[in-house]
């Protein structure tokens, strides 16, 4: 097809009166026969699928964090300036996550998983849901690393443990995990409610090297992501073609989420965009001819848009077993 974005976009309108050789870039009926016949499936995730489980993205207007910009206090340089604040605010997220609920966007991805193996998941979330919706762990990649991992801050130390759900994750930070009465905001998130410091002497040391103190094992900027992953994800993406990819609550635009969705093009994917900016204006120029756009919450979409192969989910929200 040689039409441009800006066709794919009047087609919305026209199809319904029109013969128009492409489908709409939201039709669900269309975007079901291409699943049907999609074989190798690749989706990127971000934190809009956990939006409706009710975590805070810590993007856009809403990423302040008392009065921290979040992304500030996701570097290597804040935790060497002031590990207690920065531990604080991984133990909330820690605790909010531990709380939450996977919702029928985690599940829905975790049923195709188990319905078609050669689905493969990446996600840039930390918060555990994917895994807790019961996602084959084979066929999901945290780029980020989780908020339930444990790493050194010592670089020349490899210690890490996983899944230390600890909550709170030591007695210093137990302002972080407490749960206030009938919905009243937690002291902790009140800029002008002081906070007292918490020493490095006050968090755990590492039990290997016995030097660095414990850290959260996420990612963070300016730091490189898992070797072994990004090899293990290349190696798929080279193997076979790709067929489709889903883009899930997210802009895409940290490296490596955009290069992805690049190199799956050129691997012959259509792009299906879920989250609920995705058919704004200023976002249709992504749009290719071919791709699919819904704007709308994943949690809501997903388990429509999987239908045809996870089925429709029981009463209890479940996809069964296939
Ligand atoms: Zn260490």
């Amino acid at each position: 097809m040689d039409s441009t974005s800006a066709d794919a976009s009047a087609s919305v309108e026209t199809s319904t009166t029109t013969n128009h050789p492409m489908a709409p870039h939201n039709d669900i009926e269309a975007f079901h026969q291409v699943l049907r016949s999609s074989r190798r499936i690749l989706a990127l995730c971000g934190a809009g699928l956990s939006a409706s489980s009710g975590l805070p993205t810590f993007r856009g207007a809403g990423g302040f964090w008392r009065n921290y910009d979040a992304t500030q206090l996701a570097t290597v340089r804040a935790f060497k300036m002031d590990a207690g604040i920065v531990w604080l605010f991984y133990s909330y997220r820690r605790h909010l996550a531990l709380k939450a609920e996977p919702n029928m966007g985690h599940r829905a991805l975790a049923a195709l998983a188990r319905r078609n193996m050669d689905f493969l998941c990446l996600t840039q979330n930390v918060d555990n849901l994917s895994q807790r919706a019961e996602h084959p762990s084979s066929q999901l990649k945290s780029l980020h690393g989780s908020l339930y991992d444990i790493k050194c801050s010592n670089e020349s130390c490899d210690w890490i443990q996983r899944g230390n759900f600890d909550d709170p994750f030591c007695a210093a930070l137990a302002p972080a995990s407490v749960d206030m009465p009938n919905g009243e905001p937690l002291p902790l998130l009140d800029p002008y409610h002081r906070v007292k410091h918490i020493g490095e002497d006050e968090i755990p040391k590492c039990p290997q090297c016995k030097k660095g103190i414990q850290r959260p094992g996420v990612v963070w900027f300016g730091e490189d992501l898992d070797a072994n992953m990004m090899m293990d994800i290349s190696a798929w993406m080279r193997a076979e073609p790709i067929d489709l990819m889903f883009v899930i609550g997210t802009s895409a635009q940290v490296y490596p989420a955009a290069s992805y969705i690049d190199k799956a093009r050129k691997r012959g994917a259509r792009i299906v965009t879920i989250n609920p900016e995705a058919e704004d204006e200023a976002e249709m120029y992504k749009i290719k001819p071919g791709d699919f756009a819904f704007g709308r919450d994943a949690a809501e979409c997903l388990p429509i848009l999987l239908e045809p192969v996870i089925g429709k989910p029981d009463e209890d929200g479940e996809f069964g077993m296939p």
